[in-house]
This record gives C-alpha cells, sequence and structure tokens, in this order.
C-alpha cells in the first residue's frame, strides 16, 4: 500500500512516536504521512475508508497517551495546513498552525485575544477539537467558523452547529470528522501590551509548571469550584510513580515521564490517581488527557 500512500504526501514507514507526542512515550506506527493539501488528503482518505486501513489524526500529541503497543495503520499530520490569512479583524487559520505560531502573527498584527494561547504547545486543529483555554479564555470565545472534512465532503460549520464546554466539543472522539482549519474573530489590540501580557503569563507557567520534563498539560479537568492538582495533593499523590512517570512534584496534576517511561505507565498511573481521588475525597475527577487505544 506504500506506493499508494505516497501519492497524498510525504510518507514515512516504521516510525517511533516519541518525537511526535510531548510525554515522548515510544509507540511504533506502521505508516506516517505528512498529507499535502485539502484534496490530497479527501483522496487519502477515501482510499483508506475503501481498504479498511486504519488512521488517526494526531496534532501535536501535546493532550494524549499513546498507546505502547504498534499501530498497523496511518497516523496523519496535517502540518502542511500551516496557512495564516488575516483579514482586518478576521483570521482563518490552518489545522497544522502551532498555537504560539499564531499568537505571535496576530500580536504582530496588532490583534488581541489570544495572549492566553501563547505557552499551549499544540495546534489549531487540536485546541478546536478539545477547545483549549487557559485564563478564563476559550479558542471557542473566538470561533466563527470551523472547516471540515466530514464523511468525504468538506463543510463550514458554523460555531452555532457545535457544542462546546469547558475543554469538550462535540467533534471531540469523531473520527469521521478532521479539522481542516478555523476562522477566529478578534478585536485591534497594541502589540507592547500583548506581549507584556505574554510574557506575565509564560512567568506564570514556568513557576507553576514542570516543563523541564516531558508531559502533556493539565491530567484531570478542575471539578467545579475546586482545583485538580489541590485534591491530588491533599491525598498525598504528589511524586508517586509508576515506572518511569511521576506525579509532578512541582504541580500534582501534571504527570512528567522522568525516566523512559512508557504510555501504559502514564494510563496506570492516570489510573491510580484517579481511584485514590476517588476514594479519599469522594471526587470523581474528569481525565482532560486523550487516552489512545490503538483500533
Ligand atoms: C506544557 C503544556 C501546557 C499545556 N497547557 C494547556 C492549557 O493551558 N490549556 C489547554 O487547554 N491545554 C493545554 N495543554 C494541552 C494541549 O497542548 C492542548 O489541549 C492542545 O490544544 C492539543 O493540541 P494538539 O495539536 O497537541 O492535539 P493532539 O494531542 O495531537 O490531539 C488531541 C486530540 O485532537 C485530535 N485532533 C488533533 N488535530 C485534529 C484535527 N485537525 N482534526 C481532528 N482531530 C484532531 C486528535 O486525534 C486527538 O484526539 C498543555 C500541554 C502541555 C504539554
Amino acid at each position: 500500500m506504500n506506493n499508494e500512500l505516497e501519492k497524498y504526501g510525504k510518507l514515512k514507514e516504521n516510525v517511533d512516536l516519541k518525537k511526535y507526542n510531548t510525554y515522548k512515550v515510544s509507540s511504533t506506527t506502521k505508516y506516517l504521512i505528512e498529507v499535502k493539501d485539502e484534496e490530497n488528503l479527501l483522496n487519502l482518505i477515501n482510499y483508506l475508508n475503501d481498504n479498511d486501513i486504519n488512521y488517526y489524526v494526531l496534532g501535536n500529541g501535546s493532550n494524549v497517551v499513546l498507546p505502547k503497543n504498534d499501530f498497523n495503520g496511518v497516523i496523519i499530520k496535517l502540518n502542511e495546513f500551516n496557512n495564516i490569512d488575516i483579514d482586518d479583524d478576521e483570521v482563518y487559520v490552518g489545522a497544522g498552525v502551532m498555537l504560539p505560531k499564531l499568537v505571535n502573527e496576530t500580536v504582530n498584527n496588532c490583534l488581541k485575544g489570544l495572549e492566553w494561547a501563547s505557552g499551549i504547545p499544540g495546534t489549531l486543529g487540536g485546541a478546536v477539537v478539545g477547545n483549549a483555554g487557559a485564563y478564563l479564555s476559550e479558542i471557542f470565545d473566538f470561533i466563527i467558523s470551523v472547516r471540515v472534512l466530514d464523511n468525504g465532503v468538506i463543510k463550514e460549520l458554523k460555531k452555532s452547529d457545535i457544542k462546546y464546554s469547558y475543554r469538550y466539543t462535540s467533534l471531540k472522539g469523531q473520527r469521521n470528522i478532521i479539522v481542516l482549519g478555523a476562522t477566529l474573530r478578534l478585536e485591534k489590540g497594541n502589540s507592547d501590551e500583548s506581549l507584556s501580557l505574554m510574557r506575565n503569563r509564560m512567568e506564570r507557567r514556568l513557576e507553576s509548571q514542570p516543563l523541564d520534563y516531558p508531559n502533556a498539560g493539565s491530567v484531570f479537568r478542575n471539578p467545579e469550584n475546586d482545583y485538580a492538582g489541590r485534591l491530588i495533593e491533599e491525598c498525598g499523590l504528589k511524586g508517586k510513580t509508576v515506572g518511569g512517570a511521576m506525579v509532578s512534584t512541582k504541580h500534582a496534576n501534571f504527570i512528567i515521564n522522568y525516566d523512559n517511561a512508557s504510555g501504559d505507565d502514564v494510563k496506570k498511573l492516570i489510573k491510580l490517581v484517579h481511584d485514590e481521588v476517588l476514594n479519599k475525597t469522594g471526587v470523581d475527577l474528569i481525565i482532560e488527557q486523550e487516552l489512545i487505544d490503538w483500533r
């Protein structure tokens, strides 16, 4: 099948996904393809569906826990979907654009609103699917429409067509829907003020998050009127390990890969933390990261 796949983009075979996920855990995929453009993506998906071949769209892998076992399918990367088209206060952003790059570009064009996203190491596609956010803002505050490939058809979904809430959208887990890009509305701003806000946000992240170890951001969503990190710390779980995975001693809602952890170590530790917090406090924490199970 590989000759066929080469038509649609840059193809790699037997790839260790370690450098494609921010936990830096290993999982080998039979194929990884960086698709050229929308037309090639459409044809690729048709080909994969017609031939019953499994596929998975990966953004920057900063919100997923990959399994240890191999994937006998195709990982689809959309890093070539990297356009940022600014028209007054409206911005069309391709799904593969990294959020820090988007923030820099919009701030340089005197547009404000996205400063909160400057420290989030994910793509626009991943941010839209999970409604990424920070400091009381979220990507859906700015969305006008989302361009998707839905069951072989390219569509422009209006914001009102999509259900969304805190770190959730109805696009999540819908393997037949691929986000191609989104149109955002921002506000006219002042670059210096935005840069100062970004610096302030970054300092807060550096102070509170274990950014010197591989991780995938917050593990659990914050329950209403409380913090997952506070509950985990209260249960004495800071520093708890499974294999090479550890509950960060700096921020209890982060798990770090401190010594060659596998995705299965991370998953087991997440379950241990969840169950311990439930037993000790009665709070049923909801996971924010996605535990992948290759199908
Ligand atoms: C240090 C650190 C700090 C973080 N801080 C924050 C934060 O403050 N706020 C926050 O919300 N998150 C945070 N995160 C988590 C993460 O960066 C975000 O959730 C980000 O939006 C995920 O994007 P991604 O491209 O990495 O998605 P991935 O992890 O690659 O994918 C996540 C899910 O989206 C799907 N997906 C990705 N792209 C597409 C697409 N184009 N079409 C369809 N499905 C797609 C994947 O299949 C997967 O199901 C942090 C992570 C790290 C490592």
